[in-house]
């Protein structure tokens, strides 16, 4: 099902916004226009965390909006209590995630879940957490719909449980030692950031 809606992409050759390179590709942004299936996803997520009386749950915006949004509207909807559904945002230095417009008020003394699509470091459910700690918010869990970088509870600040409902292994090499660059292999440039690649490639040969 992922896979026939192109979120996820093998046998390609991919620029990771690390500047890695690599066969395959999780394509977040291919799962959220298919309601049903976002919905069920989250469904999922929701059932795994149903027993942890949670009372709020956030995401890194842009994605995790949605996200948020059907993971607390089944959470709700299982348990029978309402669970929030919110999101932080990038402040503006672009660093560090905020939680704004009111929904700051939503978090201190409550039981939190944060969600997010893909974990490749852990970086912005890590920040998402910091804001969630400032505001004294009491961190249950983070669930993923997909962990593909290995990433662990020690990478996101010592959360008291990680669940992702898959976990890809994703092999990755610098340009130099790519395996694809030395076949000859064509660059996806409609996922990734192989557009930009080449366009720096481009740019660099014609100096
Ligand atoms: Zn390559």
């Amino acid at each position: 099902m992922l896979g026939a809606i192109g979120a996820i992409v093998t046998d390609s050759h991919l620029v990771y916004t690390s500047g890695r390179h690599g066969s395959a590709y999780v394509n977040k942004d291919a799962i959220y226009p298919h309601t049903e299936l976002t919905s069920d996803l989250c469904l999922a997520i929701a059932e795994e965390f149903a027993g942890e009386g949670i009372e709020v749950v956030i995401a890194p915006a842009v994605g995790g909006v949605i996200l948020s949004q059907w993971v607390a509207f089944h959470l709700s909807k299982l348990t029978g209590r309402q669970a929030l559904g919110i999101y932080a945002e990038k402040d503006e230095s672009g660093d560090a995630f905020v939680v704004r417009r009111g929904y700051d008020k939503m978090v201190p003394g409550r039981r939190v879940l944060l969600v997010e699509d893909v974990l490749t470091t852990g970086g912005s459910v890590r920040r998402v957490g910091d804001a969630v700690r400032a505001l004294e918010g009491d961190i249950i869990g983070v669930a993923a719909i997909c962990n593909r970088g290995n990433v662990a509870v020690e990478d996101l600040g010592g959360v008291p449980k990680l669940s992702a409902l898959m976990n890809v292994t994703l092999d990755s090499w610098p340009e130099e030692e790519c395996p694809l660059c030395a076949k000859n292999i064509p660059i996806n440039t409609e996922v990734g950031k192989g557009r930009e690649f080449l366009a720096r490639k481009a740019a660099a040969m014609g100096k």
